[in-house]
């Protein structure tokens, strides 16, 4: 039987007849067949003793219930960790931040509480995914469009609590910052809701953030301080045309120019989202070119740069493409929008070139939407990421990946800096490296790039899962010293990414952590999560390694 930390056998079997009595048999998983869902497909530490495995699970159906279960949590000092559609793959997915922690599971509290599309904002349950929000708004003909993440599985509430981020336009990508209003149990059992929602009958719930005095919301994205039991959202106008151009350079120091014009488009919100790449890496599924394989280690195990930009030039293979979204009232305002593009693009940088690749008319036919290349990019959600990448029919099988997601300037110069400063780590511990000289930043945050880098593990090799627990903690190590900090982490990572934001001798988390004593003393909350541990568990930090 798994147990909590520090939880009696006695307790922790008084515990769950409580929480049976409270919330009906039916809604408390305790058969090793359930809780088995509730491993983290991902893990990095799969069968190991510090695996993330759950002693239970609940799935309460409203905040009255949410309040009873962490009463009882407190009784018995039973430690929960809260979920909202468990889809987080790649960060922790449905597991628990600890072994043997008890897993508040909401995904039935699913209502969609409100959709307005005169003020375009809406106010949902955690429970409530990417798809059932998108398939009400097209049910009842909605003029609003949600933005989210690749794979539409996942729920609004779930991503933005944990700094998810998406694809249209810059600011509806950060999905925490898209939010307005939240109602929370804290660790009590009490109810508090932020913002404008402090005021009984707030008629500006979704739509103010700030209501009066200090803005707390922050407090529990990331954290361990409350479960939330409902969000605002801002919601984005539908547009009526899109068009996606795509645009190629030849060269490695184009990114440079490139970076610096699509980060003026885009504050200035003539361009939505631009996707990166390099037409060096092979297409999905197929194998990289030898010669070009080559060059990746023929200087001393290393990259030979210019060898690479030659192959490029010489085989007529840009080195950079980037597929820029536009969005307008017309054709005709998108074509002065892609206009302005490919005009200050070609000022600055010789050889570059244009293509068109979708132009429509909105809203688009069921055939459209199917052919659509980024169909995020209009709302639309779908798992379509899931063949193009991990555990894809097109690659070596995997067992799952750990996200590595450091955010740097978003400059071209910082970012080849960044490959290289990587691609030298890599080298230096032993390890080929995943990381070439063509590598992209990837562009969600409308302010910053994050060079992410997927981690793979394995189920069966628990000697490599280690390995690359030591390579993954050596990165965060050497992304802190260049000045590149995690904006999001599995449990297995988060002391380590939370021990690099370590200004005037960590005071951030000081400071976290006294508000955890004061608000949990019994530490009942997602101890550790973010790397904030309750004093009764504080000397645990750093336990996994
Ligand atoms: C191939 C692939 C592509 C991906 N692409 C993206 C992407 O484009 N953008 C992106 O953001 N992510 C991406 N992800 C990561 C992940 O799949 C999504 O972010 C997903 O939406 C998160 O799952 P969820 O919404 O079910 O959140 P959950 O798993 O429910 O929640 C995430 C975390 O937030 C906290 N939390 C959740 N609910 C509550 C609550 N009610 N109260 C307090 N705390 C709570 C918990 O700590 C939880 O672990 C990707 C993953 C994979 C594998």
């Amino acid at each position: 039987m798994i147990l909590p930390h520090n939880v009696s056998e006695a307790d922790f079997k008084a515990a769950v007849a409580e929480f049976k009595a409270l919330l009906g048999e039916d809604k408390v998983y305790d058969k090793e067949e359930d809780l088995n869902l509730y491993r983290d497909a991902y893990s990095p530490s799969w069968d190991e003793e510090i695996e993330c495995v759950p002693s239970l699970a609940l799935a309460p159906t409203s905040t009255e219930e949410v309040q009873g279960i962490v009463k009882i949590a407190n009784k018995y000092k039973t430690p929960i960790f809260p979920i909202s559609t468990g889809k987080n793959l790649g960060y922790g997915s449905c597991a628990p931040q600890n072994r043997g922690e008890i897993v508040i599971d909401l995904k039935n509290m699913n209502k969609i509480i409100e959709v307005n599309d005169k003020r375009n904002y809406c106010i949902l349950e955690p429970g409530v995914s990417y798809f059932e929000l998108y398939e009400y708004i097209e049910k009842n003909n909605l003029n609003v469009m949600m933005d989210m993440p690749d794979p539409g599985w996942g729920s609004p509430v779930g991503n933005a609590l944990d700094h998810g981020w998406g694809y249209t336009y810059g600011m509806y990508r950060d999905h925490f910052a898209c939010h307005c209003g939240m109602e929370v149990v804290l660790a009590n059992g009490e109810v508090l809701r932020t913002g404008m929602g402090a005021m009984p009958n707030a008629k500006t719930f979704a739509e103010n953030k700030w209501g009066y005095g200090p803005s707390v919301d922050g407090l529990f994205a990331q954290s361990n301080f409350g479960i939330v039991t409902k969000m605002g959202f801002w919601m984005q106008p539908k547009p009526k045309h899109y068009a996606l151009i795509n645009l190629t350079a030849p060269r490695r120091d184009d990114l440079i120019p490139m970076v610096d014009i699509l980060n003026y488009l885009e504050d200035s919100f003539t361009i939505g989202w631009p996707l990166y790449r390099s037409p060096l890496n092979p297409p999905h599924g197929k194998a990289m070119n030898e010669e070009l394989k080559g060059y990746l280690t023929s200087k001393g195990g290393k990259p030979d740069y210019e060898a690479i930009q030659d192959y490029a030039l010489r085989n007529k293979i840009p080195y950079w493409s980037v597929d820029i979204t536009i969005y307008g009232s017309s054709k005709e305002e998108c074509a002065a929008k892609i206009k302005d593009v490919q005009d200050r693009m070609n000022a600055a940088i010789n050889g570059c070139e244009f293509k068109t690749l979708e132009d429509h008319d909105l809203p688009l036919t069921e055939e459209q939407k199917k052919a659509m290349k980024h169909k995020v990019t209009l709302g639309i959600p779908n798992l379509e990421i899931f063949w193009l990448s991990t555990r894809g029919e097109t690659i070596e099988p995997e067992f799952g990946h750990v996200w590595f997601s450091p955010i740097i300037p978003r400059d071209g110069r910082e970012l080849l800096k960044c490959q290289e400063v990587y691609i030298d780590i890599f080298h230096e511990m032993g390890v080929p490296s995943p990381i070439t000289p063509f590598a992209h930043p990837r562009s969600w945050m409308y302010r910053a790039f994050c060079f992410m880098l997927g981690f793979g593990n394995s189920r069966v090799d628990v000697e490599a899962n280690k390995k690359m627990r030591e390579v993954y903690r050596r990165m965060v190590q050497a992304a802190a010293e260049n000045g590149w900090g995690d904006y999001r982490a599995a449990p297995d990572f988060q002391d380590d990414v939370m021990g690099a934001y370590s200004f005037n001798n960590n005071i951030l988390r000081t400071f976290c952590e006294q508000l955890k004593d004061s608000i949990d003393p019994n530490g009942i909350l997602a101890p550790g999560r973010g790397g904030i541990w309750p004093a009764n568990q504080r000397d645990r930090r750093g336990y996994r390694k």
